[in-house]
């Protein structure tokens, strides 16, 4: 047997089939393929691109190279063909270039450089040839007419912003080795649907996806061990989110408004939880024993129940605007419960009428006035 590259007859993706085979199934849509139309398909695609490559004017004007950096483009083209002697798609080179339709990338180009396709509106579609390696920081961002893509296997890293407000973009392919995914890199990508993260990403950065309002599931990797700042702020159809094992933090704003997660599951071994701050659709929340800071859930306004560990002994504000939340199990809570604001005046203005103690509700012995359960002094 032989493997050797093919297109899938329905995706279009670029799979490798065994040639000894009849037919294939696709790994990315799962449809069986005839192996022989498959490959010809491959073939001919490469001579189309070749072909084009081969027709790029020798000496064009439209082009600087300098030493196998494509330094400028000068036309104005809606499909252009990046010409043969290139190996680097240099920084900025189609930078706001608003005619750009199509672009066509041979298999001798490594690497595309910071900026280089920003702000490209009209840019509908890229295949990455599988030669590519580096991506630069900001090379996609604002591509508002993208609509899928699949990312080259060879990379490992997407830099920050790479993709950042894709508006129109549905479907990532992320290749199986990649093990970063930046800042801001999906930021804003709200047409973004499902995103399946690889197993070996182990980083990733502030706001990566936050915006991605289509998104309904996300599992995180186990090699993940902090959520950074807003990874998944404003994603508001997130219902269903999958924390690894190894995760130790929870980051400001992690989650913030996401209003369609209804419940979540932290994992034991996290130290640090904060991120929730305006998710309308928690109901409950359980924070694991071991946590020792508790961050922000300000305007959980369906939240009616939390525990929390005894291993938190402070909570420094955080649960404003959670009207509904009074059941709160916490043994540090009666030196706490003024950071509660709506059980603070529900539970305990009912006790001060009631003449009992504001900490445990318990009767105060008759001449020291001293609480009987817990031993706290009358204090009001
Ligand atoms: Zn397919
Ligand atoms: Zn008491």
């Amino acid at each position: 047997m032989a493997l050797v590259n093919a297109i899938c007859t329905s995706c279009n993706k670029t799979v490798e089939v065994d040639n000894s085979k009849e037919a294939w199934v696709c790994p990315h849509c799962s449809t069986p393929f005839i192996v022989e139309k498959a490959v010809k398909k491959y073939k001919s695609q490469h001579k189309e691109v070749a072909r084009k490559v081969m027709a790029v004017k020798k000496n064009s004007n439209d082009f600087e190279i300098k030493d196998g950096v494509l330094t400028a483009y000068k036309g104005k083209a809606d499909e252009v063909t990046v010409p043969g002697e290139v190996h680097k798609i240099g920084d900025h080179v189609f930078e706001n270039n608003t005619g750009l339709k199509n672009i066509i990338i041979h298999d001798k180009v490594e690497s595309i450089g910071e900026y280089a396709f920003r702000g490209c509106t009209a840019l509908e579609k890229i295949k990455f040839p599988d030669s590519i390696k580096e991506i630069g920081t900001w090379a996609f961002r604002g591509c508002t007419s993208l609509k899928e893509l699949v990312l080259p296997p060879q990379l490992r890293s997407i830099t920050d912003c790479l993709f950042a407000d894709c508006s129109s973009l549905e479907s990532v392919e992320f290749p199986p080795m990649l093990t970063e995914i930046g800042a801001f890199s999906f930021s804003g990508c709200k047409s973004l649907k499902a995103v399946e993260i690889p197993k070996y990403v182990a980083q990733m950065g502030k706001y990566a996806f936050s915006g991605c309002e289509k998104i309904e599931k996300v599992a995180i990797p186990e090699g993940v061990s902090q959520l950074e700042e807003c990874a998944f702020a404003n994603c508001t159809a997130l219902s269903v989110v999958g924390l690894p094992k190894g995760l130790k933090s929870i980051g400001a704003s992690a989650f913030q408004n996401c209003t369609a997660l209804r419940n979540i599951e932290i994992p034991a071994g996290v130290l640090s939880v904060d991120g929730f701050r305006g998710c309308t659709g928690l109901r409950a929340i359980e924070i694991p024993a071991g946590v020792t800071a508790l961050g922000d859930f300000s305007g959980c306004i369906n939240l009616e129940s939390i525990r929390i560990p005894a291993s938190v002994k402070k909570v420094s504000g955080g649960f404003n605007d959670c009207p509904k939340l009074m059941n709160i199990s916490w043994s540090n809570l009666s030196d706490n419960a003024s950071n509660f604001p709506s059980y603070y005046e529900t539970v305990v203005a009912g006790r001060k009428t009631a003449g009992k103690c504001v900490y445990c509700g318990g009767d105060f012995k008759l001449l020291s006035k001293v609480c009987k359960v817990c031993g706290k002094k009358k204090d009001y």
